[in-house]
C-alpha cells in the first residue's frame, strides 16, 4: 500500500496558511521562516505548532498525532460489500476518506485498525444496470504507525474529534482533561528531578487544586505561571468554570463557540508552559 511518512505534528503559518510537519531541528531554532518563498512570515516553533493545532477548519484537516498517510485504489463491485485489510503496521486510524470512481455511493463501516468494510450502492434514481459491475474506489487514510503515547495529546485529539462531531460538552471536558494531564506530567517531571519519590508526587498532586498547580507550583519549579499569560482569563473564568459545572451536573449544554474557546485556550496554555519550561531548561542547561 502506498504511503508517506509524516511527523505527528504540523506547523502552520498564520499569514499564508501553508503547513508542513515539524522537524526535531526546528526546536533548536529561535525563529522559523515560513516555507512559502512568497510569504517570509517569521514565528517561533511553538507559535507554528499552536497554529497547526488551531487550523482545524481547513477543507481537509490533517489530524494531528497521525504520522502516516496511506492511499490506494481498491476494486469493488457495485451493490456488494468488500472487506479491506489494513497493513499490520497501523496502530490507530484517525481518518478515512473514501471516494467513488463513478456514479455510485460508497461508505466504510466496522472500522478497526485491522481493516474495514466498504459498502457501495446506487443513489436514488441511479442506473440499476450498474449493480454487480466491477469498479474502483480511492481511499486515503491518516493513521499512526509508530509507537508513541502522549496521553495529553490523545485527549486533545479526542477533544478535537468531539468538537468536529459537534458534541460540544464532551469536547470541553476532554480539552480540560488534556490540560490537567499535561500539568500533572510537567509537575511530576519537575519533582522527580528534585528526587521526590513517585508515591509522594502522586499523593501531592491528588491533594492539590488545579489553580494552585498552574500558578504557585509551576512558578516554584519553572518560574512560569498561567496567571501571567494572555489565556488566563479565558481559562479561569470559562474553561475551568465550565469544566467544574459540567462535572457537577449544573451545565448540561454547550455551544460550538464555547467548545472552540476551551480547545483554543487549552492549546494556548499548554504551549505557554512548554515554551516557558523549554526556556528555563536552556538557561539552566539541565
Ligand atoms: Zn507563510
Amino acid at each position: 500500500m502506498e504511503h508517506s511518512k509524516l511527523r505527528a505534528f504540523m506547523m502552520k503559518c498564520n499569514k499564508c496558511s501553508r503547513g508542513w510537519s515539524v522537524d526535531q531541528s526546528d526546536f533548536e531554532k529561535p525563529i522559523i521562516t515560513c516555507q512559502n518563498p512568497e510569504c517570509n512570515n517569521q514565528f517561533t516553533v511553538y507559535e507554528g505548532l499552536k497554529n497547526g493545532l488551531k487550523f482545524f477548519e481547513d477543507f481537509i484537516p490533517i489530524p494531528f498525532l497521525a504520522n502516516d498517510m496511506f492511499n490506494e485504489t481498491i476494486d469493488v463491485k457495485i451493490g456488494y460489500e468488500t472487506y479491506f485489510n489494513l497493513p499490520e503496521s497501523i496502530k490507530k486510524i484517525y481518518k478515512i476518506m473514501i471516494m467513488p470512481m463513478g456514479a455510485f455511493l460508497v461508505g466504510a463501516v466496522d472500522i478497526t485498525k485491522k481493516g474495514f468494510r466498504i459498502f457501495t450502492s446506487l443513489p436514488d434514481g441511479g442506473d440499476k444496470s450498474l449493480i454487480g459491475e466491477n469498479t474502483k474506489v480511492f481511499i486515503m487514510i491518516n493513521a499512526k504507525t509508530d509507537d508513541y503515547n502522549i496521553p495529553w495529546m490523545d485527549m486533545l485529539q479526542f477533544a478535537l474529534e468531539q468538537l468536529i462531531n459537534e458534541d460540544f460538552l464532551t469536547s470541553i471536558l476532554f480539552s480540560e482533561i488534556a490540560f490537567e494531564i499535561y500539568i500533572d506530567m510537567a509537575l511530576s517531571e519537575g519533582y522527580r528531578k528534585y528526587g521526590l519519590d513517585e508515591d509522594s508526587i502522586s499523593r501531592f498532586l491528588v491533594a492539590t487544586e488545579l489553580p494552585t498547580k498552574v500558578n504557585p507550583l509551576m512558578w516554584n519549579l519553572y518560574q512560569i505561571k498561567l496567571s501571567k499569560s494572555t489565556s488566563w482569563n479565558n481559562w479561569e473564568k470559562k474553561a475551568l468554570k465550565w469544566r467544574n459545572e459540567i462535572a457537577h451536573g449544573s451545565k448540561v449544554g454547550a455551544t460550538e463557540d464555547e467548545a472552540k474557546l476551551v480547545y483554543e485556550t487549552v492549546v494556548d496554555s499548554i504551549f505557554y508552559f512548554m515554551e516557558g519550561i523549554d526556556k528555563k531548561m536552556k538557561q539552566t542547561n539541565v
